[in-house]
Parts: structure tokens; C-alpha cells; sequence
């Protein structure tokens, strides 16, 4: 059986676009990963009756859990929980164990401030008043949230400030009022991602493979550069996903770079980790954005070396050991220039390979010969060599994070285990 839920974001900042919703798409991730299928997300203000409003339509769907996020501090503009005591029909009251732990929390708060305590009073008692019946989610900062039930179904309300929500979910998703629903689990998933390939052209293989059989449904899904293929299977499909699986490998070769959902970066680094490889950046148009990716990584130490941003001319060949003639010849924005890049920084910096990026952001710069967007990428490793010329479109920003992607996934195809 699959339960379904609805998800109910409240505040006027998230419809004026103020804030960016993240709380839904975490709790979407969330209840997939337990096997529950999210049927809307609404959004509404932070007034009462469009909050009882914004339960009511989702209850109406027969949902068996409705989320809300936001509404649960001190003033009298968050109102979640009078419009929950509205729907579900009970009084709001007091809980005073609630009271005595939000209490205890500001005392704490205010005593390392030197506040006097009593000004919070109202504020705390005000997040303690809860619609009769509720169970009561401990608070992280010094909201509580509640699960409420409602006929066949549960509300669960929980705060707006993300790191709030995310872990007052941990709890939430342990109490036993919600283990029936949670206790299927994810269900199963092979994940295909594919770099260099037309998102159209993905979507014709699977329909040449014969698409979804009896058991599988997949979704095709392209970001940035990369698409992403999605197969969820039923328990005993396993082999249906797997031929999929299997066809789109023969189809699109090292264009497949995972089977998982670690991020290009790590996978470049675990790439470079197998060979005992370190690796140092030269980074023109990107300026220390591929550096920084790896750097995103916790531990990429052990094979980041460190970058140069060369943007002029003059550190090209200072920093990096471009020869003024190359880049006269050439031009800086030139597959030899990006080589001579590459080789520099790996010798310099003492790495084995080196990366490089030289290119024309926008928008201004481009020339009929060199236009916006043209970047070259080198790569040198220990056992090769390669460098591409790419012609991205887009606005600056573009350009430049699909160079950086373009640049992982250089060093990832050199860097491929044998
Ligand atoms: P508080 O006690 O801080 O008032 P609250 O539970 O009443 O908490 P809100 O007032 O609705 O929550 O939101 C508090 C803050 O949390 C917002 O200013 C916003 O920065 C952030 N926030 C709220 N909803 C979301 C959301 N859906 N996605 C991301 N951030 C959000
Ligand atoms: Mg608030």
C-alpha cells in the first residue's frame, strides 16, 4: 500500500518570492525516502483563514499526511496552529509541559544576554498553546510542533526556519503516530546519469530500448548538463530496471559517468584517489570555481593541490609559464593557451595533473572569430592528454558553471579507472 501526503508552506515572504521555498523540496525528498508519494505542495500566506483554507483543499484529497512549515514563533502573525485548532475542530490549550520546556529554553537564552526573562512570557506561552489533543514535537529553537490527527489522516506542523524543520523531521519521523506510514521505505530506484548527451536523445533511446515495461517507471530529468534517469521499480522488477539499466550503458558508454547520487565532484576526486593522483587548477574564465567545487568535498585535501586564477595575460605567463609569443600567436583564449595552462600548473604546483579553463564569459569580449561563450579545457595526467573547444550559450553565469563541469568531467574521463 502507498500512503500519500501534501505538503503546506506557509508565509507571505515565500509567495512575494522573498524566501525560497527549501523546506518543501526537503520534506518531498524526505517522505519519498519513505516510500510515500507526495500528491501537491500549496503555498499559501500567513493569514488564518488561508491557512485553514490550505489544509482544508489538502485533507480534501484524502492524504493521509499533511505537512505544514512556518507560522510557530511568538507573534501574533503566526497563526498555523489556531488555523489547525480550527480545522481539526478542538480548542487551543495551554500544554504545560510544553510551556515549562519553551520556558526553560528562553531563561537559558536570556541569562546569557542579561535579559530579564518576563518580557518573554507572553511570546512563550503564545508557542505553547497547542490544539487540545496534539503531540507535541520538542522544540529546536523554541517552537514546538505538533502531529494532530484528523480522522484518517495526520497533520504534522512543523517550523519555518529550515535547520528547525529539517531536524524537528528526524523526530517527527520517528514518533509512533507516524509508523505506519513511514514503514515501507523507499522504493527501490536504479539511478542512470549522463553527461554530453541531448536530454530528447536519452528519452528516444529509452523509447528504442521499449521504455517502461510491467513494473518500472522512469523519468527522465536534465540539469545543468547532466541528465538524470530515474528508474523506480516494483520489489520483483529488479530485472526489468537492470535491462534499462544495462541498455542505456551500451547506448551512451562513458557518457554514464554514476549509478549514484554522489556529486561530480567527489566521484572526480575518488577518480584521481584510485591512481594516487594529486591535481592543481589554472582558471581563467572560471577563477578558482573548479578549485572550488573539489573544495566542496570534505577531505579533497589529500589530492587538491591548490589553483592559479589567471586572468591576465601576465599571469598566464609569470604564474604559469605561458609564453608571451603562444599567447600573441594564439591568443589567450586558445586551445594552446589552455594546454600550456594546464601543463604549467601541474608543473609548478607540483600536482599530476593539471586542469584549465580559458574562455569567454560575456557578455562583451566575443569577437567573430572568438565569440561569447567559447571556452577550451585542457587536462594533463600522467599517462595522457586532452583538451576541448566548447561552444556554450547563456549568459555569463552559464558559461561559466558549465565550463567548470565541462573541466570535471575532463579530468574524470583521464582520470577513469583502467
Ligand atoms: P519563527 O519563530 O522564526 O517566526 P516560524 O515557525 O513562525 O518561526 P516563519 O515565521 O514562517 O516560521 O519563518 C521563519 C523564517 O524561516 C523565515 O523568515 C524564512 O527565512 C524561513 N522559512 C520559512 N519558510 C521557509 C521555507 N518554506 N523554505 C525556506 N525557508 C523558510
Ligand atoms: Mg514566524
Amino acid at each position: 500500500m502507498t500512503f500519500t501526503a501534501a505538503i503546506l508552506v506557509t508565509g507571505s515572504e515565500i509567495l512575494m518570492g522573498r524566501t525560497t521555498d527549501t523546506n518543501s523540496s526537503f520534506l518531498a525528498r524526505a517522505l519519498d525516502d519513505h516510500g510515500v508519494r507526495v500528491v501537491r505542495t500549496l503555498a499559501v500566506d500567513d493569514g488564518e483563514e488561508a491557512i485553514v483554507n490550505g489544509l482544508r483543499s489538502l485533507l480534501a484529497l484524502g492524504v493521509d499526511l499533511v505537512i505544514t512549515s512556518g507560522g510557530l514563533g511568538p507573534t501574533h502573525d503566526d497563526r498555523t496552529f489556531a488555523a489547525v485548532a480550527a480545522v481539526v475542530g478542538h480548542p487551543l490549550t495551554l500544554d504545560r509541559e510544553a510551556f515549562g520546556v519553551i520556558d526553560g529554553i528562553v531563561a537559558a537564552f536570556a541569562a546569557a544576554r542579561g535579559l530579564d526573562p518576563a518580557q518573554f512570557a507572553a511570546g512563550n506561552r503564545k508557542q505553547a498553546t497547542l490544539p487540545w489533543g496534539a503531540a507535541v514535537l520538542r522544540p529546536v529553537g523554541t517552537a514546538p510542533g505538533a502531529i494532530v490527527a484528523h480522522g484518517s489522516s495526520s497533520i504534522v506542523v512543523l517550523p519555518g526556519p529550515p535547520v528547525e524543520l529539517t531536524r524537528m523531521w528526524a523526530d517527527a519521523s520517528r514518533h509512533p503516530l507516524l509508523a505506519t506510514i513511514l514503514a515501507a521505505g523507499a522504493q527501490p530506484r536504479r539511478l542512470v546519469r549522463i553527461y554530453g548527451v541531448p536530454e530528447s536523445r536519452v528519452g528516444d533511446v529509452f523509447a528504442e530500448l521499449g521504455g517502461d515495461r510491467a513494473g518500472t517507471e522512469t523519468t527522465i530529468c536534465a540539469s545543468r548538463s547532466e541528465v538524470e534517469v530515474v528508474i523506480r521499480h516494483g520489489h520483483a522488477d529488479g530485472g526489468a530496471a537492470t535491462s534499462l539499466v544495462d541498455g542505456l550503458r551500451a547506448a551512451f558508454g562513458s557518457a554514464v559517468f554514476s549509478e549514484g547520487p554522489a556529486p561530480l565532484e567527489e566521484i572526480v576526486l575518488d577518480a584521481l584517489r584510485t591512481h594516487g593522483w594529486t591535481i592543481a587548477t589554472a582558471e581563467s574564465c572560471t577563477a578558482g570555481l573548479v578549485a572550488a567545487r573539489l573544495a566542496d568535498v570534505p577531505g579533497c585535501s589529500d589530492v587538491l593541490v591548490g589553483g592559479v586564477v589567471a586572468y591576465a595575460n601576465g599571469v598566464k605567463e609569470g604564474l604559469l609559464g605561458v609564453s608571451a609569443g603562444l599567447i600573441e600567436r594564439e591568443g589567450a583564449v586558445s586551445a594552446s593557451c589552455a594546454e600550456a595552462m594546464a601543463i604549467g600548473v601541474r608543473d609548478r604546483l607540483g600536482a599530476d595533473v593539471g586542469v584549465s579553463v580559458t574562455g569567454i564569459a560575456g557578455p562583451d569580449g566575443g569577437s567573430d572569430a572568438k565569440p561569447v561563450g567559447l571556452v577550451y579545457l585542457h587536462v594533463v595526467t600522467p599517462t595522457g592528454s586532452r583538451g576541448i573547444e566548447r561552444r556554450f550559450h547563456g549568459p555569463r553565469e552559464n558559461v561559466r558553471s558549465w565550463s567548470v563541469t565541462a573541466a570535471l568531467h575532463l579530468v574524470r574521463l583521464l582520470a577513469r579507472p583502467e
